[in-house]
């Protein structure tokens, strides 16, 4: 309609400045003007029920935060070459939630830059390049986080010294996954050592988000591990996506395996939305490293990053979020498999805390993706004002994240307008 043709030329024109890349959600894109809890407010008057957003973990616009974040940013902010106990204090109390060797963090903006870092320090280490992900990873934007990100390459392939294995997925090694990823490792090494590459590290987002979400069973990785270790490897566990109590169990996605990476990077929630992102590593590797390379952030651990990242961990105490993501997770996972149960469509629903995927499929065949019914799922919740996303290799996975306060009413209110929505699509 000439209507529809109008919004889009609006939307395109609005787009202009920011070019071609530029990427937004939607054919028609929602225009949000506020938020708060699990709820986004468009400028229309229509209110989203977010299921999508992992940043502003603790719930959109959080007080405690909001206060934290303005009350630093009136008395100081500046880059990180002074002392200021506002930064000590939440250094020591990150520091408490990481394993005891990981004693140092270096402070970042993105996610992005602590990965590049980690691969960074592990080469210096390790005096190797070799490094494996999993096959639809997504770890960073930066040239050397790029390359290890075949979600993100589109016509490009990994470079040579990149090895992707298959994620650890029943699809891909049916029941028995922990074997059968850890021989994809070993595998891994192999075609590394015939291109003339020795490992530098292995690096798994512990919840393999956009690989379409793969928590099961739990321990999978302590052979992958060991493996990495026993070639003289480092294996960096990246937590921006399943961190800060958004797994339920534990606190971060790697505990629920049982490991100790050798370095940690972190991101998202952990300024609820104000940019901030980390490297935990031991000692003697990040004195390794800045002994021959150096590293400085000028943005990165900033008096009011650190205001934020200090009242985040205010909040998940003081609401008991970890427990609250644990049972609330449990309940949308309990309804989701209710609806698999009787929409042959729908697979088993997978995931850990308020981190879960749902497989939709080709009706009777569990084995055939059926990506397109994801997109007419995705867009028909929109019309229903709930925001969601899909993952994995095929976009099959309909990937259910929101902020950690989602309430159980508000898992109802989603399984109702996702019946409905089954019934139309
Ligand atoms: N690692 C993972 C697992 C991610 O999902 C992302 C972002 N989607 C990143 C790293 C990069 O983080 P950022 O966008 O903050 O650079």
């Amino acid at each position: 309609s000439a209507d529809l043709e109008n919004r889009r030329g609006e939307v395109k024109r609005r787009l202009d400045n920011a070019g071609a890349l530029s990427v937004l959600f939607y054919r028609e894109p929602i225009e949000m003007v506020s938020a708060k809890g699990a709820w986004m407010h468009a400028a229309n008057g229509d209110h989203y029920l977010d299921l999508y957003n992992n940043v502003p973990s603790v719930g959109h616009s959080h007080p405690r935060v909001v206060d934290a974040v303005s009350r630093q940013m009136a008395r100081l902010n500046i880059h990180s070459r002074y002392l200021n106990s506002v930064v000590d204090d939440y250094l020591e109390r990150l520091k408490q939630r990481l394993p005891e060797q990981l004693a140092n963090i270096a402070l970042t903006c993105t996610g992005s830059e602590a990965n590049d870092l980690a691969l960074r320090v592990a080469e210096t280490v390790t005096g190797e390049r070799g490094v494996i992900v999993t096959e639809t990873a997504y770890h960073g934007n930066t040239s050397l986080t790029t390359a290890i990100s075949p979600s993100a390459l589109k016509k490009d392939k990994p470079p040579e010294n990149v090895v992707a294995v298959p994620a650890p997925s029943a699809r891909n090694y049916g029941e028995a996954i922990e074997a059968g990823f850890a021989e994809a490792i070993s595998k891994a090494i192999k075609t590394l050592r015939s291109r003339g590459y020795g490992l530098s590290s292995c690096i798994c987002d512990s919840i393999f988000s956009s690989d379409g979400v793969f928590a099961d069973p739990a321990g999978f990785l302590k052979p992958v591990v060991k493996m990495v270790r026993s070639v003289g490897g480092l294996y960096i566990a990246d937590e921006v996506q399943p961190g800060f109590a958004r797994t339920g169990e534990t606190f971060w996605g790697f505990e629920r395996h049982g490991i100790e990476p050798d370095m940690v990077t972190m991101g998202k929630p952990m300024g609820n939305g104000f940019p901030m992102a980390g490297l935990a590593a031991r000692p003697d590797h990040l004195e390794w490293f800045a002994a021959t390379v150096g590293y400085f952030n000028t943005f990165g651990g900033n008096p009011v990053a650190a205001a934020a990242g200090a009242a985040v961990l205010d909040v998940i105490e003081d609401e008991n979020l970890q427990a609250h993501a644990d049972d609330v997770g449990r309940h949308l996972r309990t309804l989701l498999a209710k609806l698999s149960s009787q929409d042959t469509r729908v697979g088993t629903p997978r995931g850990a805390g308020l981190f879960v995927g749902l497989d939709l499929v080709a009706d009777g065949d569990r084995s055939k993706p059926d990506p397109e019914l994801a997109t007419r799922v995705i867009n028909g919740l929109k019309e229903e004002r709930v925001l969601i996303g899909a993952a994995g290799p095929y976009g099959h996975t309909l990937k259910i994240r929101p902020p950690l306060c989602l309430k159980r009413e508000e898992v109802d209110i989603f399984i109702d307008r996702l019946n409905t929505v089954m019934q139309r699509v």
